[in-house]
């Protein structure tokens, strides 16, 4: 009889085995966790999550699952949570939990996601209170580490995680500084224009934002009670008292149960072709650890989002159940920081010229549209709905637009004017 089995149930496994229901799928469907909790929504984790107070001693959980457990029960998708995959057989169709089990399956979906890159810095290992951010149970950590009284937090990394990280942490009075390697926060993800409005946002609300801090070694002793435990030290030789330490410099694709069994591997993702099959032909890929064609920009790409694993996850599904299906989805994505909604559409980078738009009747509301020559690439919003939007839709289309006219401000902001 036919089974999919699917391997990590977050937000690319899950959307994964309801679309196959969806879509008329027979056979029995197994979702494999290697984390104990029912499956939960990742971006609240660093927001919403992490302010929220534990009620009772618990902590509010089931305000981020994904889907009720009833509804697995319902569809008939058996979760098999806190067991991890260890091997794959791909010719016989067979694979190995952790504790011995075996499974087997006709058709098998990769949605390993990703976990985060611990750097190489000396002490790292034996810091206190050292936390990555990317489980519910490394928030629960974190949670339980902030209790009593106000901390003195060191993040190391200023990306979106970090920066979200920060800005939930100085909601509740922590004391909160990032450390950045590059020259400037999010020099990874996006524009010296975007950066430089997210350093202004965070050092007004009391985050100590420093650029070019090289962490290369941390020291902890905790034998005094009233001490700092942690000292981070960079290559400039500055130094840093930590009570705790956050690490958010980027994530590694879980790999390598793909890479044992011989699948392409590419640019650190699973290679996986426009109806998100990987190499072998009952093996799918979807989400974060996959590497696929963006038809927008003509090339390949790997992208860490929610609106990538739910559009592959949808994809996959038409695909496994013998539908004609192609991934055709323009990015996108958020990222909420103090008041501020960054909404962000299609993949800025390579451009050759931006257009920043603060409107005139509201300044909390500013855009950057970048371009290729004439093409639109993406756009970031911040506070300002209408010009992410519209950006999808100009993308979506492939409508050129006015540059003059959108660069104008007298000039509202709508389909028409541009
Ligand atoms: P993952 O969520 O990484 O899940 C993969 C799962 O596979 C894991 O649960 C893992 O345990 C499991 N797994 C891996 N290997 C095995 C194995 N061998 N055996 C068993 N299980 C295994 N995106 C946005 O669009 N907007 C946001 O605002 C946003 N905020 C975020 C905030 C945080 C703190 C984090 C961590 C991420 C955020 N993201 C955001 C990114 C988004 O959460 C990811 O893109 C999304 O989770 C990817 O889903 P996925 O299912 O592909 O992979």
């Amino acid at each position: 009889s036919h089974c999919c089995v699917i391997i990590g149930a977050s937000h690319a496994g899950v959307n994964l085995a309801f679309a196959l229901r969806k879509e008329g799928w027979q056979g029995s469907i197994k979702l494999i966790d290697a984390d104990p909790h029912l499956p939960y929504h990742r971006p609240p984790l660093s927001k919403g999550f992490l302010t929220e107070t534990p009620v009772d001693g618990r902590e509010p959980i089931e305000k981020i699952q994904l889907k009720p457990i009833a509804s697995y029960e319902k569809n008939d998708i058996e979760l098999m949570l806190g067991l991890r995959v260890e091997s794959i057989d791909a010719d016989a169709q067979q694979l190995t939990l952790t504790n011995g089990e075996t499974l087997s399956f006709t058709k098998l979906v990769l949605a390993t996601g990703a976990r985060p890159f611990m750097p190489p810095i000396d002490g790292l290992q034996d810091a206190k209170n050292l936390f990555p951010l990317r489980t519910a149970t490394d928030v629960i950590d974190i949670k339980t580490a902030l209790t009593n009284g106000n901390k003195n937090v060191v993040i190391i990394g200023g990306g979106y995680i970090g920066l979200e990280t920060a800005a939930s942490l100085r909601k509740l009075g922590h004391q909160v500084t990032v450390l950045e390697r590059e020259s400037r926060i999010l020099a990874r993800v996006t524009s010296p224009q975007l950066s430089a409005f997210f350093t202004e946002l965070h050092q007004q609300h009391g985050v100590e934002v420093l650029t070019d801090k090289d962490v290369v070694k941390i020291t902890t002793d905790d034998k005094g009670c009233n001490q700092i435990p942690n000292q981070i030290i960079c290559a400039d030789g500055s130094q840093f008292s930590a009570d705790i330490i956050i690490v958010g410099v980027g994530i590694r694709v879980n790999s390598e149960l793909a890479a044992a069994v011989g699948l392409k591997i590419e640019h650190g993702g699973i290679k996986v072709d426009r109806s998100a099959k990987t190499s072998f032909d009952n093996i799918y890929a979807i989400g974060d650890c996959s590497y696929h064609f963006n038809p927008y920009y003509q090339r390949f790409v790997r992208l860490e989002s929610v609106q990538n694993a739910v559009d592959q996850a949808k994809i996959a599904a038409q695909s496994i159940c013998g539908k004609e299906a192609e991934y055709n989805a323009v990015p996108w994505f958020w990222s909420d920081q103090y008041h501020v909604k960054l909404q962000m559409v299609g993949v800025g980078t390579g451009y050759t010229d931006i257009i920043e738009r603060i409107e005139r009747d509201d300044n909390s509301k500013r855009s950057l549209w970048y371009f290729k020559e004439q093409q639109l690439l993406g756009v970031d919003a911040v506070n300002h709905s209408k010009a992410y939007v519209l950006g999808t839709r100009f993308i979506k289309a492939g409508i050129i637009v006015n540059k003059q006219k959108l660069a104008d401000t007298c000039i509202d902001l709508n389909a028409e004017n541009v």
